[in-house]
């Protein structure tokens, strides 16, 4: 299947989202108008989305100055310099900041599963240009998993829920099995870089279910909403590439700073 074909939607999910957005028209989530198109986006709130602009060309943190117009090639962070991460890229469209951090707090934290719709389509479009230009398409994606506790507290896991959205447009299967997490990590946003290293040793393990072949060779996509420090994917994707992965990305709406 060529990469034309994988994303060329089929006649009968053609007709179904448009027909379903003829009955019931796309409406805004941040403008609260109708959005005139088959997105709950319109098209002004979306060109206000905060770009991630200059960044890191392996862990995609943002630049804190623009980077000089006769730059030949992109330049990687300090951190990445420092500790190359087992990843090899993150692709995020966005900066976590105002208006997108308000349809990422409504679907993770009030269940805006409409919200987390319009997110996952928005990082489709986006990996399937990076797809287009260079990025080579992984043979599974898989979401961050979330420990059970949380899980039940919250009713649904957001990267799971956003790699079901990004599967279904660019052709890729989840696998939602192969990577189990382990223990319940306590909340990570306080923590600086060192601590969320430490917080994640040993939290996520490889199905005992799983066969060596649904991992050696191949190539993965993980999936998150938000990335920080990229700690969380760099120890997913640790796990894999130890157990032979050939490749692994991230996927992620957006990047959010480190606040210590
Ligand atoms: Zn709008
Ligand atoms: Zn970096």
């Amino acid at each position: 299947m060529t990469d034309n074909e994988r994303f060329r939607p089929t006649p009968w999910r053609l007709f179904s989202t448009r027909f379903s957005y003829m009955l019931l028209p796309g409406h805004c989530k941040l403008c609260k108008s109708d959005s005139m198109r088959s997105l709950d986006l319109c098209a002004l709130c979306e060109s206000d989305l905060p770009d991630i602009g200059d960044h890191c060309n392996i862990c995609s943190e943002p630049s804190a100055n623009p980077w000089p117009k006769a730059l030949a090639k992109p330049l990687t962070c300090g951190n990445c310099l420092n500790r190359t991460p087992y990843f090899s890229h993150a692709h995020i469209p966005y900066l976590y900041k105002a208006p997108i951090d308000r349809l990422l707090i409504s679907f993770k934290f009030k269940g805006d599963l409409v919200a987390g719709k319009v997110l996952g389509k928005l990082l489709s479009q986006h990996i399937e240009q990076c797809i287009k230009h260079d990025l080579a398409v992984p043979q599974a994606i898989i979401p961050v998993p979330l420990h059970w506790w949380r899980r039940l507290g919250r009713g649904f896991n957001q990267a799971h829920e956003l790699a079901m959205t990004l599967s279904k447009h660019l052709n890729i299967p989840v696998n939602n099995k192969l990577v189990l997490r382990k223990t319940h990590t306590s909340a990570q946003h306080h923590l600086n870089r060192e601590q969320r290293l430490h917080n994640l040793r040993d939290a996520f393990s490889v199905s005992r279910y799983a066969c060596a072949e649904q991992i050696e060779g191949k190539s993965f996509a993980i999936v998150d909403d938000v990335l920080t420090t990229g700690s969380t994917a760099n120890a997913i994707a640790k796990l894999l590439i130890d157990n032979g992965a050939a490749r692994v990305v991230v996927w992620a709406v957006a990047r959010a700073a480190l606040e210590n």
